[in-house]
């Protein structure tokens, strides 16, 4: 493995920090509303200089960015502090799921809007009873006798991340009753200004509502919003799960390096450095750290050795986000009661990385993962 980049790499690298240089959003404002507004603006300005997705390629307003630039798009972004675009979710997933599965009516309608953050996504896969297991999945889609090229979908949707501010939604749902659980999906595209769509917002532990509920009542669906083909969801979803981590590993993993060093800061001022269980801890986190900053480019050569991401996309996640909760948790000791103060920033990063261990694979499947096909263990009898 060599993990020195090429000369056009370097200056990739290069060009991303000077365009971050001059382009600074400035500070974010207060409140939901605003903040999001404002994250929209960013997105605008990086999509204007085909910034915003760098690795779509460039017939649909990317840079063609091969993996590794990506991966430099990220640490740079991360580095320069910028936020992460408006459309997150359209730009990583409903994107690159089009790209692969849409016909070239959807690819035509749908792509650029994503780019430009004027229609945002958001990702209906989660349910009450159907988190890790998808394919347990129970929304339902079926033909209006009616109105054959259309679809009625009925069911319930969790945890939908910007649902509150999102034009679209990539909804998969059962359409065939008796075929077994994984044969009988079919990924939509549903139009979420519709009225038997209606978006309940969830206020987590942080305060925020950052994702909602989701009551589909009567919803219709015309037949060419339908992605990849009529029973074929579940493989057209693992496509869009392929692509949740592409990346954000590199602008975590960063953001996870400047945290360390706010609370290596912090615990200076506090005179707290000589104390040889701070430096101890401190010591330790960054081994986490370094460790986690190597196995993402470990991941990163595998991509582009084999073409598909590795088990070390897994072991990242896992590891980032408990490193990131073990961080928030030792900030917490070493400030005392005034960390957990209303507004103190490190409250809300100790409160907000409860769910990192869930969003995006839990810990426990990403374990398996790992188990299975890294150390080689039997397969978990009953597993999703
Ligand atoms: C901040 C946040 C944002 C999210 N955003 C979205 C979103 O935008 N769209 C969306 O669709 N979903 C979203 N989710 C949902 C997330 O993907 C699910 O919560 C996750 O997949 C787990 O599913 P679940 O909650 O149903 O838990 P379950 O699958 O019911 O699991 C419960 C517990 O059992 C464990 N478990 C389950 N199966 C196994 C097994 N086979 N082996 C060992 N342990 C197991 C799990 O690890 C977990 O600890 C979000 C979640 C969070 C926290």
């Amino acid at each position: 493995m060599d993990l020195t980049f090429s000369d056009a790499e370097a200056q990739f690298r290069d060009e991303l920090r000077a365009w971050f240089e001059n382009n600074d959003p400035g500070p974010m404002p207060e409140g939901e509303d605003a903040s999001y507004a404002w994250r929209r603006d960013w997105q605008r300005r990086l999509a204007d200089d085909r910034y915003a997705a760098v690795h779509w390629p460039e017939q649909y307003g990317g840079r063609g960015a091969t993996i590794t630039q990506s991966a430099i798009f990220f640490e740079e972004l991360g580095r320069a502090r910028r936020p992460l675009p408006a459309n997150v979710l359209g730009i990583l997933l409903a994107g690159p799921t089009i790209m692969t599965f849409g016909t070239d009516e959807q690819k035509d309608r749908y792509l650029a809007p994503i780019l430009t953050a004027e229609e945002i996504w958001c990702q209906g896969f989660s349910e009450p009873d159907a988190g890790s297991d998808l394919a347990a999945l129970k929304t339902r889609a079926v033909r209006d006798p009616a109105h054959p090229d259309e679809w009625v979908v009925t069911g319930q949707k969790v945890w939908t991340s910007g649902a509150q501010h999102s034009k679209w939604c990539m909804l998969v749902a059962r359409t065939d009753f008796d075929a077994p659980k994984h044969k009988g999906l079919t990924y939509f595209l549903m139009d979420m200004e519709q009225p038997g769509v209606q978006v309940r917002p969830l206020v987590q532990i942080t305060g925020e509502p950052e994702f909602n509920e989701l009551f589909i009542e009567g919803a219709r669906i015309p037949d060419e919003n339908v992605l990849g083909g009529v029973g074929n969801g579940w493989k057209v979803a693992l496509t869009t799960l392929m692509n949740e981590r592409s990346g954000l590993a590199f602008f975590l993993q960063v953001r996870l390096r400047q945290l360390l060093d706010e609370l290596i800061e912090e615990a200076a001022e506090r005179g707290l450095l000589d104390d040889p269980v701070v430096a101890d801890k401190l010591g330790y986190l960054h081994m986490k750290a370094e460790i986690l900053r190597l196995t993402a480019y470990r991941g990163l050569t595998t991509i582009e050795k084999y073409g598909t991401p590795g088990p070390e996309g897994s072991l990242t996640k896992w590891m980032w986000s408990e490193t990131n909760q073990e961080l928030a948790q030792f900030a917490a000791d070493l400030i005392g009661p005034d960390a957990l103060t209303n507004g103190n920033r490190w409250a809300y990063e100790l409160l907000r990385s409860r769910g990192n261990t869930i969003e995006g694979g839990t810990t426990e499947i990403l374990k398996n993962i790992v188990a299975e096909r890294v150390l080689g263990l039997p397969r978990l009898k009953g597993a999703a």
